[in-house]
């Protein structure tokens, strides 16, 4: 109702807010008032629900009880980050006048949103936070974003029937806190994060390209590769309107425009990520168990990130990959070089938030201390890599050792005795003022040596306090000595206090000065924040070079203590590893050894393994290695194998049927489904491809059909090397019937009626599914089991479940031999007989052929190639 009354109604203080928040409509107003910043009305109910705090009220005199939820001061950036989460904006009014007599004032000083946080309390240590922004323009999509803290500012621009899911894939990587969208945007876009929506001019490419060539005070976007891209233009002229409204102290920190292309990194989509666990894991929520929790601990938090951004984005890039591993192995092969820059890289800290702070205007001394501490250990740093391999000396020739910088903060800051300071001699007139202080302190300091001397008041006292200032403190039985220029002040219990017109000058001189030091520093630190800032882009330049050493170190690291190998890498379809592990699975075994397997797929081999085996006999795991394997090297890194060549891939997809199908049926199939769909329109030849169990989540006989349908699919058309994990004992008969299809199957034996894991892959299929000992280890009464067993018998007649489904005989014979219908339903919908196999082939492929380009010379070639299979 408020807003329907005219301001005038209202109290002073509820006026006031009014106003305010009426600036603010669409954030939430944290009004600062005492201790509190306070929030009201539907505010508060807001801030009460996501910020879990009390809610209750405030009476503002005529005007009534209003909904009031407040959070202490000193615990604001606690439910800050609660807000920010919930996806919130916030704008915090603070006080800017002193309280005195009638209402203090207050504005909004900063806008925070959930992309354009800066504070260091606010963000995760070792991760990226980033303000996305996405640009429709036609056919393209342009897409930028942004970490406020770091600088990082980029962009890349997708073209063709491929842009959304492209752009889908990259948000997946980016994860975004916060995505821009212009505000008439009616088409639905795969967006992640919390969405604002801008007025769509932002987003116009003339108009962004006139901001953006402002801002960086350049002529042309060329030197930035994007001129050409106006989509991405546009999406960054976004990101670069949205901080000048919400926090323009993060502006000059973003001192460059990287554009990235479409085609140099793995094509890895959002359930993929989540499937391989790539960088969080379903156990822990967190990238502890995931394969970015098993790849080690860069010593700084802008190395961290730079790890996380290496794993989350695998690349195609031979030459830039080739360069990596000679880094990785350069270091895995000097463990003393590794120490070394071990500690010298603590020392260096995190620089690239460090400039930010800077750049944000918010360093203090200490901060300049630090950041001369951390050049000094890039400086170490260098001219380690420079005495060593040509890789890391390549590396070391280029890191900026700013020595320009460092030498400006040998002469701007220094700590000592006297703490950290500005160095005398950076600024006279703040030397003077120190001087002057220093003059009359030490005056003030012998005024009580002088005044009982020439007082003959032995016990006479200088001392201060706050309300009075200085005083000359006489005790009662020497009052008769005091001189007549002392001023009395004060009577205390013991006798009097004075002043003296020289003490009155002293202290004013005093405060003037202090007040002046303080102005001095802070124009000396504005000028040192002037000159770094200036030099931003070469900070952060270095800063990256680090950061991306720390990641590569503890990649090192890594692989030196699990006895990781250097995969070769090449642009062929092959992949062959030898005694291959899962990184992740192979660290968390507590007493047993984790069994090693090799995998031979692509090139003259079968591009697609169909791996069977029981229960928890190792599939996933086998699978899963493999495309880590693939990724890890893809990222430059080594990999848990004793042998690996790997041809490139451009797109990894792991797909995983529904196991724990919690919501149980329907949806969770539907889901499966249409994950499973994406990568018949989206794999190529080049792809890895991994299916765990596709199919579950319906009815066996469904279930079978689709795992058929897709893996045939695969095969024929894409080509794609995939591995394809299931249960059904009955798909291994495919092998027979598509060329480049091979079986596996991870070995077991039963023992005493139990089974025993081998988790050994070996060529074949599985020949039973041990399904009833598997139950039996997870608790199935034994009775039941052992029914289990006997109705197990009479459906197989004895037989091996995959013998009966394969036997070349007519399908009625083993409808007699089961004797139960549901089992002659499955084999008939399987279809696996021999003669109607390769008749349903051959219609395949005659389907598929091309008539209308072929001569009739190849299509009578066809049909004696044809012939001859038959
Ligand atoms: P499945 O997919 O066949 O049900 P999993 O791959 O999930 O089986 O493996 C089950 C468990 O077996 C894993 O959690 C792990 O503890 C163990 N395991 C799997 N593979 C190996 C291996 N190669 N060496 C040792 N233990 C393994």
């Amino acid at each position: 109702a408020a807003e329907h009354q005219p301001l005038a109604e209202f109290v002073p203080s509820r006026r006031q807010y009014l106003e305010l928040k009426s600036q603010y409509p669409n954030a939430i107003l944290l009004y600062r008032l005492g201790d509190f910043y306070e929030a009201f009305d539907d505010d508060a109910r807001v801030v009460a629900g996501d910020a879990r705090i009390t809610l209750t009220s405030r009476s503002f005199g005529r005007n009534g009880r209003v909904p009031m939820a407040g959070i202490p001061h000193h615990a604001l950036n606690h439910y800050l980050a609660r807000l920010l989460a919930a996806g919130h904006t916030v704008a915090i009014a603070e006080q800017v006048s002193e309280p005195g007599r009638g209402l203090v004032e207050r504005a909004v000083t900063r806008v925070l949103t959930p992309g354009t946080v800066a504070e260091p309390a606010l963000l995760p240590v070792g991760e990226n936070r980033y303000l996305a922004a996405v640009c429709p323009r036609g056919e393209r999509l342009g897409l930028a974003w942004v970490d406020v803290s770091t600088g990082e500012f980029a962009v890349i621009e997708f073209e063709g029937h491929e842009a959304q899911v492209l752009l889908a894939e990259e948000l997946a990587r980016l994860d975004p806190a916060e995505c821009l969208i212009p505000d008439n945007l009616q088409s639905p876009l795969p967006l992640r994060g919390h969405v604002t929506r801008l007025e769509h001019w932002h987003f116009d490419p003339e108009r962004a390209r006139g901001g953006l060539m402002e801002h960086f005070r350049v002529r042309s976007l060329a030197a930035y590769g994007c001129d050409e891209k106006p989509a991405a233009i546009g999406a960054a002229g976004a990101v670069l309107a949205y901080l000048n409204r919400t926090n323009t102290a993060l502006l000059p920190l973003l001192t460059g425009l990287r554009t990235e292309s479409t085609g140099s990194s793995v094509g890895l989509d959002a359930a993929t990520r989540r499937n391989l666990e790539l960088t969080r894991s379903f156990g822990t929520g967190g990238s502890r168990g995931s394969l970015l929790g098993v790849l080690g601990e860069p010593r700084t938090a802008m190395g961290s990130r730079a790890l996380r951004r290496l794993v989350n984005r695998p690349l195609r890039d031979l030459p830039e990959l080739r360069r990596r591993q000679a880094i990785v192995a350069a270091l895995v092969d000097d463990g003393g070089l590794r120490g070394h820059l071990a500690r010298q890289l603590v020392a260096t800290g995190d620089l690239e938030r460090l400039t930010g702070r800077i750049t944000q205007g918010l360093a203090g001394v200490r901060d300049f201390l630090t950041l001369r501490t951390s050049l000094q250990a890039v400086e170490a740093i260098a001219e380690h890599l420079l005495a060593s391999s040509p890789a890391l000396r390549r590396l070391g020739e280029q890191i900026d050792l700013c020595l320009d910088l460092q030498e400006l903060l040998d002469v701007a800051v220094v700590e000592d005795a006297e703490g950290a300071r500005i160095r005398p001699g950076f600024s006279p007139a703040l030397d003077a003022a120190i001087a002057e202080i220093r003059e009359t302190r030490r005056w003030l300091a012998s005024l009580e040596r002088r005044e009982r001397e020439r007082t003959g008041i032995r016990s006479l006292k200088v001392g201060y306090n706050k309300v009075f200032g200085y005083y000359i403190e006489v005790t009662r039985p020497n009052l008769s000595l005091v001189p007549t220029d002392y001023i009395r002040k004060q009577t205390v219990a013991t006798g009097e206090r004075y002043v003296t017109t020289a003490l009155k000058e002293a202290e004013a001189r005093i405060l003037a000065a202090e007040e002046e030091i303080a102005a001095l520093e802070r124009e000396a630190l504005g000028r040192l924040s002037g000159v770094v800032t200036a030099h931003a882009a070469r900070l952060l330049r270095t800063a990256s070079q680090i950061a991306f050493l720390d990641a590569l170190l503890a990649l090192a690291e890594v692989a030196g203590r699990g006895g990781w190998i250097a995969p070769v890498l090449d642009d062929s379809e092959v992949l062959h590893i030898v005694a291959g592990r899962h990184p992740v699975v192979e660290t968390s075994l507590a007493s047993e050894p984790f069994t090693p397997n090799d995998c031979h797929i692509g090139g003259d081999g079968p591009r697609v393994l169909v791996v069977t085996g029981p229960n928890m006999g190792g599939k996933s795991t086998y699978l899963r290695q493999i495309a880590l394997i693939v990724l890890l090297a893809q990222i430059g890194s080594f990999v848990p194998a004793a042998e690996a060549r790997i041809g490139l891939v451009d797109r990894v997809f792991c797909r995983v049927g529904a196991q724990d199908d919690l919501a149980g049926g329907q949806s969770t199939f539907m889901v499966e489904m249409v994950e499973t769909a994406t990568i018949l329109h989206q794999a190529t030849r080049r792809s890895l491809v991994i299916l765990d169990e596709v199919g579950r989540g319906t009815s066996t006989h469904d279930g079978m059909a689709i795992a058929r349908a897709v893996l045939e699919d695969i095969h024929d058309r894409l080509g794609a090397r995939t591995l394809f994990a299931t249960h059904f004992l009955e798909l291994a008969a495919l092998e027979a019937e598509l060329e480049r299809v091979a079986n596996v199957h991870v070995a077991a034996l039963e023992r005493d009626g139990r089974v025993v894991f081998l988790y050994k892959v070996r060529p074949g299929p599985a020949n039973r599914a041990y399904g009833i000992q598997v139950a039996r280890l997870a608790g199935l009464p034994p009775w039941v089991a052992e029914r289990a067993e006997t109705l197990l018998a009479e459906l197989t007649s004895g037989q091996s479940t995959y013998q009966l489904v394969t036997r070349e005989e007519p399908l009625a014979a083993s409808q007699t031999a089961g004797g139960n219908e549901d089992v002659a339903c499955q084999l008939a919908l399987t279809g696996f007989q021999p003669v109607s196999s390769a008749c349903q082939r051959l219609a395949r492929e005659l389907c598929a052929l091309d008539l209308n380009s072929m001569t009739p010379r190849e299509a009578l070639d066809w049909l004696y190639e044809q012939q001859a299979r038959l």
